[in-house]
Formats: C-alpha cells, structure tokens, sequence
C-alpha cells in the first residue's frame, strides 16, 4: 500500500529539516506530518485587541500595541549590554528591550517604522519596558494573518536556539495544512456532525492551530475533543464485544447449594441494595457462556468481599475452582482467614499460598489444586507462577487491580483450556472518567451503598503542636474498649530514616501508654512474614490497644473494634492513601475517628489534601479532587498500558465530554454493530488505522 501522506516524515516539510525534525523527535515524540499536526498549540494569544501605552496595567497579561520607533540605542556592557528602542504610539512612550540577537534586531528597527508589538509589559518607575517582544511591521499581509488568536507551542532550548520560534512553528503548520488538507477527510458519522452542530475536521484541524476568532477555536476544539473520546470509546465498546464473542468461558446457569446455604444460613447480614445488583450483574455474566471481565469498584468497607465469595460459590456450585489474589500477604491472609471462617461448616476447601507457603504445605497444595480438591485458593502473585496448575478454574478475582499490571491480570487467563471468568475489584473508586478511559473495555459495576449503620467516621485535622490532646483523647477511647491505629508514612527515598521515624513514634507511645496498663504493636515492611502476622493477629484479637505501623496495613486490614486511625506527617500522603487508611476504621458500630496529624507550615496542595478528607467521606468524591490535583497518570498509579494518552481532551477538564463521546458510540454501535454501513465507512477507517492494535479487528469482521 502507499504510504499516507500524513505519515511522511516531518523533516520534508516547509521550514523544519532534518535536525530540526531530530529535535521535535526528541522533545515531542513527533515524526510525521501526522504527529505535528496534532501537536496541539499550548496556548493562544488574543491578536484582535490593541492596547494604548497610556491605559497600560500591570496585571501580568499579555498585550498588543500598535506605534513607531522613534530611536534605537545600545546601553550598557558586556552581560550587561542590551538594546533599548523608544516606542511610541501616539497617547504616550514606551521602551523595548534586546539582550540577545543584538545586531540582528538593530537592522530591522528603522526609526518612523510601525510596528504591531506584542509580549507582557513591566513598570519600571514611570516607565513601561517589554522585554524581548514579538515584532510585526504594520503591513497589510501581516494584519490579516495575525488577525485572530495566535497559538503558542510548546517548545526546548534546542529548538529555540534552532531558531524554531513558536512563530516559526505556526508558519510550517500553515505549510502543512495547505499541503495536506485534501487528505484531511471527514471521520465521524454524518448524522452526528448535523445533530451536534460540529465543525468538519478539515476546519477543525484548520482553526485549532489559526484560529479566526474565539468562536471558531471554542468550536474547533470542541470538535476535536469530541473525536478524540469517541473513536477511544468505540474502540474499547468494539473490543469488549470482540473479546466477548471470542472468548467462551464456563457456564454457571445454576445457583446451587454453596451459594443458597451460604446466603440463607452463613451470611450474618443482609446484603445491600448494590451488593445484590452487582452480583446479579455478575450472574449475567457467568451464565452467559461469554468470559466475565468485570471490573467492581466500591468504596471502602462497602462490602466487596463479600461480593467477591459469592461469585466464587457460583463457580465451585458448577464443578469448578475458584481464585483470589491480593496484592500483600496481610491481605490474602486476612481474605484466607474471613473466607474460611464463612466456609467453616461447609464441605468447601480453602487453602492459601503466598511467596512464604513452606515447600512441604506448598506440594499438598499443588496437588489439591491439580486434583481439584482445592475448591478457593486465595493467594498473592504466587499464584501467577506456571507451576500453579489448577484442575478446573472457573473464576480469577483480582482484589485491588491497581497494584497488578495488566500483563498479571492477562496470566490469569492462563490457567484453564478456556479462559476463566475474571472478575477485579479496586480498593477505592475511580473517578468515572479514568474508568471509563483506562479499563473501557471492562464492564464496571458499582457497590455505590454502605452496610446500613455505619456512622460517618469523623475526621479532624491538627497540627504537631495539639500532640498532647490527642494522646488525652487516645487514652479516653483505649477506656472506652476501643483499638487504635497510628501510621506512619513510607519515605521511599530513605528506609532507614523511615524506620526510625517509625521506631521514634513507637518509643515516644510507649512513654506515653507505658506497660503493663498499655500494650502496643507495632508492624513495618522489615519485619519476617511471620512476626508480623504475629502482630496482627495480637491486634486483631484485641490484646493489644494499639498498633503502630507504616502504611503496610494500607490496605484491606478488617479490625472492626478499631475506632480510631491516627496519621503521622499526614502532608505526606496521597489523598486516595489517605481514604485508605481511613477506611481501616469505622468497620463496627462504634463511633469512629480520624486524626491527620500534620506540621504547621502546609503547601497548598497539603493543605487542599486536609480539608478535603476533613469535609467528606465519600470515596467517589475524593478520586475526583485527586484527579483535579494530580492528574490522571498518578491517580492510577503508573501508567496502565490500556490508558492512552489524549492530545486535546482532558480526563480531569472534560468530563461531560467524555460521556456524551461514549454515549454516541454506543449509539453508533447499536445502528451499526459491525460498522460496515456506508455511512460509517469514513469513521470505520479511520478507526481500523488509529486503534487496529487495541480492537484486534480480525475478530469482528
Ligand atoms: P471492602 O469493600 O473495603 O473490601 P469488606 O468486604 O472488607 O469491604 O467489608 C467491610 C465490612 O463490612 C466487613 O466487616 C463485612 O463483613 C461487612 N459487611 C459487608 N457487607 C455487609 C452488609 N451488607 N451488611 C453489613 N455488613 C457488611
Ligand atoms: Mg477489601
């Protein structure tokens, strides 16, 4: 096939060559004329507004000013030498100033020349400077070309010292829309550039980078954006769809005897309201014959668990094994330990392996699960390894996917002829627009209901110095039968600084909670396996009053006569860490607590983090003000390779966008499921040449 134009390499085009093209490589990731279009401007400045010298602000912003040179003059000497130009415009005088290209500047400035100038003025006594401002002399062509916004682009030293100014930028964008703009056909469906009033690609890509007006780059953009979310969303609805019809698993048609006795004899509660939606959500799938790939994401303490169990019953009540992998070996202990309580006057076998099963227990439960009379195995990344051969897994759950990489959650699939049904759980919500970005191509339920009588945890923010009340308060809980947690953080840069940080906090809570009255544990990342696990379980069964530890109790850790979570250097924490760790209380009936514990003098985004937690508790709410804060790529940790990078749309900026994107494709897909109408072929090939790895078309055509 021919080669596109659009993939023709950046250095054949006007104004740019081959060590310029090597710098843009560097620098952007731009190689062909495709990748620098859509190198989107950084920002725009307003070239319909004129200012006058006289009626000049210091606000910071940018203006434009219309005069004449009335004198050029070098001042100064050596690093100090700079050139000075009197400006004046009619209503009054200014000053422009060079410190660099000199002589070259000199030559073009003739005195009575007029000039159009642009760039950020600053007062110096009662005289206005711009320093090293953008010249246009006043000449016809020039007012039309600079007649609306003007972009900016982002750019390096190198490339500004390749002499590649963002004007320079622009000009070659210009050459390269006039070349290409016949090949910039039209993509999305006809029937929703009528019903949502868009502007065509071609004027889109047109106006993003020379804008008419402010009307014609909002519309642009607003284009742009649309398309960038819709053809990602058909993509992920396409791929759910072929994995789905590619992918057979088992059928669970019944609800058998595991799951009736569990439900009608175990269970200590009822189920809420979105527990039962959701494991109806999971029994449509299982009994469907197409692989589950489901993603339940709840709040903390909202009952995944649970959730999680119930759907393995469906599998052991079908003649198959069931599996449940956790990220930390507390936490697959602690899932060990709550499953096998549950399952304790059933026939059902529970077994556990972890990184530190010792090789004897470790054969037996090999051969249990190749024979099958393993019917849960719970475990840690162990489980992945080849040598864990099961006899017939019918269901993979992944508790808190964001520790795993995508490549884990693949291996699972592994483990039977046809793949399993997998189902993943996330420790707290995501915000929907990273959900709908990032695992697009999962179905997502939703536990959105806590268990009824959960009072609200109260949160309280104090500073080092109010130490003293808050040993006062621990001491009026640990009176009242309450347990207490205090974390510390995890400098990661420092393990040593860390653990003695953590030491020092638990010297200074034995002075203060002194033995034999006090007893206290204490768990980091340092310590044995099994000390630990001794720790925990002398918490867990209330024998001591408080635990001291670093974030290794993050997640997962269920204590309910815990009532009160302490945070050290709580500036340090993320605030998804931060709902985390408040999480680990407020799991019984009592009343429970929240203290960040902070130094005095917070940055702004501290400070933000603090009143954030102090103000709600509602885990949805919080991953939308850690979107805001940090930006989609740390919200989910590192960067999943599912979640594509946007060059317009933002996941924190363009929500509803997002939505309505998702919304039309589905409604695309639902004209035209395979996308062979006529109408569609535009929009079908651009899709095949964007997203062909992603879908994997072969499968639905
Ligand atoms: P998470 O969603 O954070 O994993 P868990 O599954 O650990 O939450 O559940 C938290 C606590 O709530 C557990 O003690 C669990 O037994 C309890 N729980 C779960 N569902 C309900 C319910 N419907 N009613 C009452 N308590 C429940
Ligand atoms: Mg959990």
């Amino acid at each position: 096939m021919k080669k596109h134009i659009l993939h023709t390499s950046v250095e054949f085009l006007k104004g740019i060559g081959s060590s310029r093209a090597k710098l843009l490589a560097e620098a952007f990731g731009v190689r062909t004329f495709k990748d620098f279009l859509e190198l989107y401007p950084s920002k725009y400045i307003d070239r319909t507004q004129y200012y006058k010298i006289n009626e000049l602000v210091d606000d910071g912003s940018d203006v434009q000013i219309i005069g004449k040179i009335q004198g050029v003059s070098t001042v100064g000497q050596g690093r100090g030498k700079r050139l000075v130009a009197k400006f004046s415009d009619g209503n009054g005088t200014m000053e422009l100033v060079w410190f660099q290209g000199i002589n070259f500047i000199q030559k073009s400035l003739t005195k009575g020349k007029e000039f159009i100038v642009y760039g950020k003025p600053a007062r110096f006594g009662s005289k206005w400077q711009i320093t090293h401002p953008q010249m246009d002399e006043n000449k016809k062509e020039n007012q039309k070309q600079r007649a609306g916004l003007q972009a900016i682009y982002s750019s390096t030293d190198k490339l500004k010292r390749s002499g590649f100014s963002s004007r320079k930028h622009s000009d070659s964008i210009y050459a390269l829309l006039e070349q290409i703009h016949p090949y910039l056909v039209e993509n999305l469906p006809p029937y929703l550039i009528r019903e949502m009033e868009l502007m065509s690609r071609k004027s889109a890509l047109f106006h993003i980078h020379h804008p008419k007006s402010i009307k014609h780059y909002q519309e642009a953009k607003r284009r742009l954006i649309f398309e960038e979310f819709y053809f990602q969303q058909l993509a992920f609805l396409l791929k759910n769809k072929a994995t789905k019809e590619k992918n057979r698993s088992f059928v669970f048609g019944e609800v058998g005897t595991h799951f009736k006795t569990f439900f009608n004899e175990v269970l200590p509660f009822d189920l809420t309201g979105a527990q039962k939606r959701v494991l109806k959500e999971i029994h449509g799938d299982v009994k469907s014959g197409k692989q589950m790939n489901r993603m339940v994401q709840g709040d903390v303490g909202s009952g995944k668990t649970i959730v999680a169990l119930m759907a393995m019953l469906m599998a052991i009540d079908n003649k198959h094994q069931a599996s449940l992998m956790a990220p930390t070996e507390i936490l697959a202990q602690q899932h060990f330990e709550s499953i096998s309580e549950m399952m304790k006057d059933s026939p059902i076998c529970v077994e556990i392996l972890t990184g530190s099963t010792k090789t004897k227990k470790r054969r037996e439960i090999d051969a249990g699960l190749r024979d099958g009379s393993i019917h849960i195995i719970v475990g840690t990344h162990a489980l992945l390894e080849d040598k864990v051969v099961f006899q017939n897994l019918g269901i993979a759950i992944i508790d808190e996917q964001h520790r795993f990489g995508v490549a884990q959650r693949a291996k699972m699939w592994t483990k039977n002829v046809k793949p399993p049904h997998i189902l993943i759980m996330t420790a707290t919500p995501i915000p929907r627009t990273l959900a709908l970005s990032s695992y697009g191509d999962l179905d997502l339920s939703v536990i959105d209901e806590l268990p009824p009588g959960r009072k609200p945890i109260v949160t309280k923010h104090f500073f080092d110095a109010k130490r003293l009340q808050v040993i006062n308060f621990m001491r009026a809980e640990i009176e009242k039968g309450r347990q207490i947690y205090i974390v510390y953080p995890l400098i990661e840069e420092s393990e040593t600084l860390d653990l003695s940080n953590l030491q020092k906090g638990f010297e200074a809570i034995i002075r203060d909670f002194p033995a034999p009255t006090y007893n206290v544990s204490i768990v980091h990342g340092k310590m044995k396996p099994a000390e630990k696990d001794a720790q925990m379980k002398e918490f867990s069964e209330g024998k001591t009053h408080i635990m001291v530890a670093t974030t290794v109790i993050e997640v997962g850790v269920n204590v309910p006569n815990a009532s009160v979570m302490i945070i050290e250097s709580a500036e340090r924490f993320g605030l998804s860490q931060l709902h985390q760790l408040r999480g680990r209380v407020g799991r019984g009936g009592e009343q429970s607590y929240c203290i960040l514990m902070t130094k005095f003098k917070l940055s702004k985004d501290s400070k933000f983090r603090m009143e954030t937690m102090v103000r709600t508790n509602d885990g949805f709410e919080i991953s939308e003000a850690d979107l805001q804060l940090r930006g989609p790529g740390d919200v989910m940790g590192t960067r999943q390779s599912g979640m594509m990078e946007f060059k317009i749309a933002s996941l924190v900026n363009n929500r509803d966008e997002l939505m309505l994107a998702r919304e039309k494709a589905i409604e695309t897909l639902k004209k035209d499921p395979k996308m062979n109408l006529a109408i569609h072929k535009g929009t079908r090939d651009f899709l095949v040449s964007a997203y062909k790895k992603l879908i994997g078309w072969s499968h639905i055509s």
